[in-house]
């Protein structure tokens, strides 16, 4: 199978003032046309220091794609570099030259003699055309192929694009690549993992990966096959496999929210919902109206930030709050019962917790959330202790939520 290794050039990269969007854009689009990535080099601008990327870079895989240090000034030193590694000089290419002179002379502008070094390449390598003055080169060596294009991210695109996947496509043909994601929520990674056992196994066809958003458990399932029927089979089988396995703990999958199958729950059953939230401030309502064709399903929010809106709103007793504390399980309840009876829905939910960081105490620390579901067969309440911080607290609250409503919605 053909593999791939991506050098980024450019000191801005190592001291982060540049964030590498080109090596993650042709990551993923490496992996599309079956082509993995399998290691990623980042490097200043020095000549040693990339040649030696990509000797690196070609230690690993068959194809090298190098971007950034095109340009005509003296800290683009890629083409140097890529010379360098191939053991050949730079050569003037004189219809480079004319392209590049006619290009500035399009434009009515004096060309900079340092324009010149745009117009070499190394011997014996191709030049790939480009939008701007800087070409993209194309190198074989050993069987490998290397590529060097522009570091700015729309040109880099648009010469991977044109002139870099059509001779990939080629030098690749008979490998394909299927992705398909699963998506988990309600417990961690290790537990996913242990009931996974051997299935996650490293080296395996396909090969499961494993992301975290916010909670979100994603697991990627990369499958490589001769062509993209047999990748997809291979991958669907193991969708199937993965969903058996975890069961109620998958509750998606692609690009799907949990707001978004909760809602699509809630539309085919033609029940509704409300919500009334505390330490959340309206996210629960924001994840569910990030939706299209919410209205059909989402009637009332209420951001009960107050004990007074709590009691006034929602009819939450003042002695329920004098009790217990407006962060109990209790009070949690009330919201929800409250908020279904004031709304008139199928199933309201009621959230309250300490978001922090301050406001803690040690019988009820920061990150202590209580989330209640009311609907006709009683009301449930789940006690959740979040870690990290604000931000995480909330979103976690409200995925949570959306999750134990998922579930009442037995998806
Ligand atoms: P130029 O002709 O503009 O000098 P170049 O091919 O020499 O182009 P660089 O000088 O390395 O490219 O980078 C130009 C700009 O492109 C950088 O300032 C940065 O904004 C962006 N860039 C470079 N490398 C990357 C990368 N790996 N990811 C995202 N952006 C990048
Ligand atoms: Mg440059």
């Amino acid at each position: 199978m053909k593999k791939a290794s991506i050098v980024s050039v450019g000191n801005e990269i190592l001291s982060g003032q540049t964030v590498d969007t080109n090596a993650a854009h042709l990551s993923a689009e490496l992996l599309s046309i079956g082509v993995p990535v399998v290691s990623s080099f980042s490097v200043g601008d020095e000549i040693e220091k990339i040649a030696r990327a990509f000797g690196l870079a070609s230690a690993d895989a068959d194809v090298v794609i190098a971007t950034g240090g095109l340009g005509p000034t003296d800290d683009d030193l890629t083409r140097q570099a890529l010379a360098k590694f191939l053991g050949v000089e730079l050569e003037l290419q004189n219809e480079l030259l004319e392209k590049i002179e006619k290009f500035f002379a399009g434009r009515n502008l004096q060309m900079a003699q340092k324009n010149k070094i745009q117009a070499y390449i190394p011997a014996g390598a191709k030049a790939l055309p480009s939008i701007g003055t800087a070409p993209g080169i194309m190198a074989e060596s050993e069987g490998k192929l290397f590529f060097a294009l522009p570091g700015v991210p729309a040109e880099m695109k648009r010469m991977f694009e044109e002139s870099v996947l059509p001779e990939l496509r080629q030098y690749a043909s008979g490998q394909a690549v299927v992705v398909k994601k699963v998506r988990c929520f309600g417990a961690g990674e290790s537990t996913i993992a242990q009931r996974l056992g051997t299935i996650m196994q490293r080296g395996r066809n396909p090969l499961i990966n494993c992301t975290v958003e916010f909670g979100v458990i994603i697991l990627h399932i990369v499958a490589t096959a001769e062509n993209k029927d047999k990748a997809e089979q291979m991958a669907l089988k193991d969708e199937k496999l993965l969903r058996n396995t975890l069961e109620k703990l998958v509750y998606g999958s692609g690009e799907q929210s949990l707001g978004e199958v909760v809602g699509e729950k809630l539309a085919k059953q033609g029940k509704t919902v409300a919500v009334a939230e505390s330490c959340t401030g309206g996210l629960l309502a924001k994840l569910i109206t990030d939706i299209p064709g919410a209205s059909e399903y989402f009637t009332h929010g209420w951001v009960t930030y107050s004990n007074r809106a709590k009691t006034g709103e929602l009819g939450v007793a003042a002695d329920l709050i004098e009790e217990y504390g407006a962060v109990s399980e209790q009070v949690a309840e009330a919201m929800a019962r409250g908020a279904r009876k004031e709304a008139g829905t199928d199933f309201a939910i009621g959230i309250t917790g300490i978001a922090g960081p301050d406001g803690g105490s040690e019988q009820k620390p920061t990150g202590l959330v209580y989330i209640s579901v009311d609907c006709n067969e009683g009301c449930q309440t789940k006690r959740c202790l979040f870690s990290h911080n604000r931000r995480f607290v909330r979103l976690r609250s409200a995925q949570t939520a959306l999750n134990m409503l998922r579930l009442k919605l037995n998806i």
